[in-house]
């Protein structure tokens, strides 16, 4: 049998991490403690999540653009150590790959980060309802395709109508939050996001009611999202429900959370490869998800605190 086909169309990123034992002022020059570098993005860890869960008979491919940079070109060696297909990774011309450039003040553990879009967002800008010519990224041979917001707006809506229209599982994690039109739903098979993510797509509400999160998902099957909709709570689990008239709350796993950077994109890596499997079921791929997530907050660190399969035994 042919292997069964993961697509992440995302963001590619690089973290360039310095700790220190301050911040400094303005105009000052400081000694840091240390300094790393590190892949990031959401689509490239989602892409590394899914890789590093799948067996062997799923192949996962990540499509994104990277710059013509040296960073660029670890982005491929490291997408080959992954066994992640990168042949739809672009090499923009005259762009500089994402980066993130995060500060972490090491006396009180704060984060300051300064992301730079870069290649992610160098895409065709065309006038409001026409499509770029170099938008159309969903490979034909893909079964699931997983999508989140660090690409234009514009380019994600086009290529998950695409992908619907294809017959392709559409995974979508609107990260970070935004709206998006309702014409968008009814493209999604299944919608993942976080709390504070649904309350921002669900949109502004006259309705001073706070719904529950399990009115929330239900909401979202009601614009039109066509299998199932998870909202993620964190160290409380998730809630999650379906068209077909499954619902319920999944707690998380008990473990000794270290650093819970990653735990989303490697929930959402996880559910891609339990969705394409043969023999799905939601409370397996529930399972799966939240073991694989709970594994990732054991670890410092977000790609490097991604499990493997055989961590989860
Ligand atoms: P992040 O932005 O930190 O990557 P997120 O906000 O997108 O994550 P969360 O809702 O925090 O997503 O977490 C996703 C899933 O990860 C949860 O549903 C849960 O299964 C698991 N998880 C998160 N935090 C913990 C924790 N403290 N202990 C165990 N599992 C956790």
């Amino acid at each position: 049998m042919a292997a069964r086909r993961i697509a992440v169309i995302g963001s590619l990123n690089i973290d360039m991490i310095t700790r220190t034992s301050r911040i400094p002022e303005a105009g000052e020059t400081l000694t840091a403690e240390s300094f790393d570098t590190g892949f990031g993005g959401k689509g490239a860890n989602q892409a590394v999540a899914s890789a590093r869960l799948a067996s062997n008979d799923i192949k996962v491919q990540m499509v994104g653009n990277v710059g013509n940079d040296g960073f660029g070109n670890d982005y491929f060696e490291a997408m080959e150590k992954e066994g992640i297909d990168g042949s739809r990774v672009q090499r923009v011309r005259g762009q500089k790959t994402g980066v993130s450039v995060i500060i972490v003040d090491e006396a009180t553990g704060e984060n300051r980060i300064l992301f730079t879009k870069g290649a992610n967002y160098a895409f065709e800008e065309v006038a409001d309802g026409s499509v770029g010519k170099d938008w159309d990224l969903v490979p034909s041979n893909a079964d699931v395709v997983v999508f989140q917001l660090e690409i234009p707006l514009p380019v994600v809506l086009h290529n998950i109508k695409a992908a619907s229209e294809k017959g392709k599982h559409v995974i979508f994690n609107p990260a970070p939050a935004s709206t998006v039109p309702d014409a968008a739903f009814s493209h999604i098979d299944t919608l993942i996001m976080n709390e504070s993510e649904s309350a921002i797509l669900s949109g502004p509400t006259e309705d001073h009611n706070m719904p529950s999160t399990e009115e929330l998902a239900a909401f979202f099957l009601k614009k039109g999202v066509k299998d199932t909709v998870i909202i993620t709570l964190g160290g409380q689990g998730l809630v999650y429900v379906t068209k077909s008239g499954e619902s319920g709350r999944v707690p998380a796993k008990k473990v000794k959370v270290v650093d819970t950077t990653a735990a989303g994109d490697t929930f959402v890596g996880a559910y891609a490869v339990a969705r394409v499997k043969d023999g799905f079921s939601y409370n397996a791929a529930l399972d799966f998800a939240t073991t694989a997530a709970a594994k990732s907050v054991e670890r410092h660190g977000a790609m490097a605190a991604i499990p493997y399969l055989s961590d989860l035994a």
